[in-house]
Formats: C-alpha cells, sequence, structure tokens
C-alpha cells in the first residue's frame, strides 16, 4: 500500500534519469501513483518514453509550455484517458545560457528576461489554468521548484533569480485562488544538483562544492530526497499545507556562514 494510492499524476519536466522530476515520478511511483509524463521535444521523446517504462507510465505527450495549443492537447488527452487529476508536477525551467554568468546587470537583456519567465514561472500557471477543471473537488496537489537564488542573490544565476521570485509569488496567488476548491500549491526549492538544466549555470561545480560544505547535512541533496518530499506534499499527509515553499536543500538556506571554515 502506498500513500499515493488511486492517485493520477502529471509530471512535467523529465528530460533524463537525472532529472528532478525524474526523482519525483520514481517516488510517486513506488507510493502508488498513476503517473502521465510529457517530452520537451522530439530529441527527448526516447529518453522521456524509456523513464515512463520504469515507472510504468502508459501516457507520454509531447508538450512545450510555451505553446498553448500544446498545453490544451496535454490536458484534452488527458481528459479522454483519466477522468480526474490529482497531481501535476511542475518541474521546468529555462533561461539563455549566456544570461546565466558574469554581470546580471550587463548581460541580462529584454529578451532574456522575457523568456525566463515565460518558461519558468508563467507556464506553472498556464498549466494549473488547464488542469483546474480535471482537479477541481478532488484535494489535489500542484508542486513546482524553485531555487534559492529567488530568495537571495548569487553569482552566475542572474535572470533565473527574478524568475523564481515570479514562481514563488504565484504559487501563493495560485494556492489563495484554487484553495476554496480543495487544490493545494507548494513549491520545494532544492539545493544544487546535477542535471542538464543545472550544467547551463557558470561555475555550477563550485555551487556544488559549496553547498555540501556550508549545508549543516555537510552533503548535496539528490533528485531522492527532493522526490521524497515531493511525495510527502502531494499526499493526505501534507492536506493542511497550501502556499508553501520547503527547502530540500541540506539546511543550506538556514545558516548565515559555513561552520565547515571554522572546523
Ligand atoms: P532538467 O534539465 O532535468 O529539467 C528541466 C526541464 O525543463 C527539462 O525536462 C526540459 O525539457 C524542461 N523545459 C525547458 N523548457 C521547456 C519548454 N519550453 N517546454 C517544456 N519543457 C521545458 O533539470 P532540473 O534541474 O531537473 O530542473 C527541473 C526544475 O528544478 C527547474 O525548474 C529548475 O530550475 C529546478 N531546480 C533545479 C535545481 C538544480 O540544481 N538542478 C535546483 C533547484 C531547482
Amino acid at each position: 500500500m502506498g500513500v499515493l494510492d488511486n492517485k493520477r499524476a502529471l509530471i512535467v519536466g523529465v528530460a533524463s534519469n537525472r532529472s528532478i522530476a525524474w526523482g519525483i515520478a520514481e517516488a510517486m511511483a513506488q507510493q502508488g501513483a498513476e503517473i502521465a509524463l510529457t517530452y520537451q521535444n522530439e530529441k527527448l521523446k526516447t529518453r522521456v518514453e524509456q523513464c515512463a517504462e520504469v515507472c510504468g507510465s502508459k501516457v507520454v505527450l509531447p508538450l512545450d509550455v510555451t505553446r498553448d495549443e500544446d498545453v490544451e492537447a496535454v490536458f484534452a488527452e488527458l481528459e479522454r484517458q483519466w477522468d480526474g487529476l490529482d497531481i501535476l508536477v511542475h518541474a521546468v525551467g529555462f533561461a539563455p545560457r549566456e544570461e546565466l554568468a558574469g554581470s546580471f546587470v550587463d548581460n541580462t537583456t529584454r529578451a532574456g528576461f522575457a523568456t525566463a519567465q515565460d518558461i519558468s514561472a508563467y507556464s506553472f500557471v498556464a498549466l494549473a489554468k488547464a488542469a483546474r477543471p480535471l482537479m477541481r473537488g478532488r484535494n489535489g496537489s500542484l508542486l513546482t521548484l524553485t531555487y534559492l537564488g529567488g530568495e537571495r542573490a548569487l553569482p552566475n544565476y542572474n535572470v533565473m533569480g527574478p524568475a523564481k521570485a515570479a514562481l514563488e509569488a504565484s504559487v501563493r496567488y495560485m494556492a489563495y485562488d484554487l484553495g476554496p476548491e480543495g487544490t493545494r500549491v507548494n513549491a520545494i526549492s532544492a539545493g544544487p544538483i546535477r542535471t542538464l538544466a543545472a550544467s547551463g549555470i557558470g561555475d555550477f561545480r563550485k555551487m556544488l562544492d559549496y553547498n555540501a560544505q556550508a549545508a549543516p547535512l555537510r552533503r548535496n541533496v539528490t533528485p531522492e530526497d527532493v522526490g521524497k518530499a515531493g511525495v510527502f506534499l502531494c499526499s493526505d499527509f501534507a492536506s493542511g499545507i497550501t502556499g508553501e515553499i520547503v527547502h530540500v536543500d541540506g539546511g543550506f538556506h538556514s545558516v548565515a556562514l559555513s561552520g565547515a571554515e571554522f572546523e
């Protein structure tokens, strides 16, 4: 018996078996959820289909979140195959690589800023809007992935910082809006994890090393750590939690000075 038995989950953001979305999909499948996955483009299709096989997912659909017609098509197909949706996971983020290094002020462009906001923040609202009729009245749960760079400044994260800040504010507005229908909305603020998206951030290796040293748990987190927290937040054990940003970062966000430097 799993804590997500009889729940149906759409997970957006699997690109490889290193994706945070994959950690969440595996953990949710282990806890009994039925999983649907999406892939951004044809290049990623085979890899996502392989992941789908592992978690027993029979629904694998194309979805580029910048295309309204893709969003509509995904939920039309889900409605055809399923009678409702209990969980929606949004693990999508993007900004042009050349804006993820160096000076924030000098390197941020109008187009790059808009792209980061559109793909990394607005898309969560767009998915919620399309999912709303399928989730209403089911004690459903929406979950997104954010990063500390949305709360505080750090090197290289640059234009993704304001995008994550917008995403986190959207979590609160979505929770406020959807709460009366019984739908909860939360985010996990994950510590740095080596994934395809993370490889676009300048000096990512240094970030990993610094975090592992400074975090109270003295290690980096894994997609499995995030997956377990995702299961909790989307399960009935979290029935009273909404509008929340939960840090799954080994405690890094809670320290002001790294103890490792004093040892
Ligand atoms: P990833 O590269 O595995 O996943 C990013 C996903 O975004 C990919 O599946 C990609 O296909 C998808 N995507 C990008 N543009 C898209 C579009 N237009 N339409 C549909 N999908 C699109 O990397 P990840 O690190 O697992 O990222 C997942 C989420 O976790 C992101 O929001 C990221 O910002 C966040 N996050 C990552 C870290 C980290 O260190 N890796 C830390 C905190 C938060």
